[in-house]
């Protein structure tokens, strides 16, 4: 499932084919995504220029003169591009081509859990979007920090490992990357949040965004040959600290690494460097 560093590598390698470009047209070969892609979506965004694309959470937000574009990858997106003159034919799971200037720029979505939504300006600001309002800082926002961490998390009783999956403080922390952030931090992923204190908060917030920071330059040295986010399983796999190293020596001090389920997913730690 794409997480937030394989969504901002896509908006990366997106970036410098759309901004400031005109969409010359549009192709909808199936509206069947997690909601309907608007069937006028051709009509309204041919030949409106691009002027950014942002990143909100794991949204992408192209905005247009007359409102925002809102992707999202769901379990299996992908978005590649190719020159316009040199696309292949698409193939079965190719929905949606977005021709920009010289690009050709195709949503591929196998399971089709994937969103494309028009917003317009007339709706009032995008960042007030049912998908949007309620999501936490980015991580690299300077508002995410050890005071706000630690005043959210006072009131939470949950597993910290789940207070930061549920996207709510801060966006981005998916489930490879919380295992890997509580890991750095020393953080036991069952504490309950609220037991979690300033000086433990600083360390997971720091450690949330180093993390986060290295999966996107892992991500961003495949650029060159950008094709795919799809059915990636995250930029660690080679190289993680913990997640999905069951049984195998901790890389700082050779404890069996464990596994235990948390609301129904998987989390890696380490019960020697990782304490409650
Ligand atoms: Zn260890």
């Amino acid at each position: 499932m794409p997480e937030l560093p394989e969504v901002e590598v896509t908006r990366r390698a997106l970036e410098p084919h759309v901004e400031g470009r005109q969409v010359v047209a549009v192709q909808v070969r199936e509206q069947r995504l997690r909601w309907p892609v608007p069937a006028a979506l051709p009509a309204l965004l041919t030949g409106q220029r691009i002027a950014r694309l942002d990143r909100r959470g794991k949204y992408l937000l192209w905005h247009l003169a007359g409102g925002t574009l809102i992707s999202h990858l769901g379990m299996s997106g992908a978005w590649r591009v190719y020159a316009r003159e040199r696309a292949p034919p698409p193939g079965r799971h190719d929905h949606v081509d977005l021709v920009v200037g010289d690009a050709l720029l195709r949503l591929t979505d196998p399971r089709r859990f994937g969103a494309l939504l028009w917003h317009p300006h007339v709706a009032g600001d995008v960042a007030q979007h049912p998908l949007l309002a309620h999501l936490g800082v980015e991580p690299f926002d300077p508002r995410f920090d050890a005071a706000l961490l630690h005043s959210a998390t006072r009131g939470r009783t949950a597993p910290i490992k789940q207070v930061l999956l549920a996207g709510d403080i801060v966006v981005g922390v998916g489930n490879i990357y919380a295992s890997e952030s509580l890991f750095r931090a020393g953080i036991h992923p069952t504490q309950p949040a609220r037991r979690l204190g300033p000086a433990r908060c600083e360390r997971l917030a720091a450690a949330v965004r180093a993390v986060l920071d290295e999966a996107i330059r892992v991500g961003g040295s495949t650029l060159r040959d950008f094709t795919s986010g799809a059915g990636a399983e995250g930029y660690f796999t080679a190289d993680a600290g913990v997640y999905d190293r069951a049984g195998l020596p901790c890389r700082v001090c050779g404890t069996p690494i464990r596994r235990l389920v948390q609301g129904q997913r998987a989390t890696y730690y380490c019960p020697r460097c990782q304490r409650r």
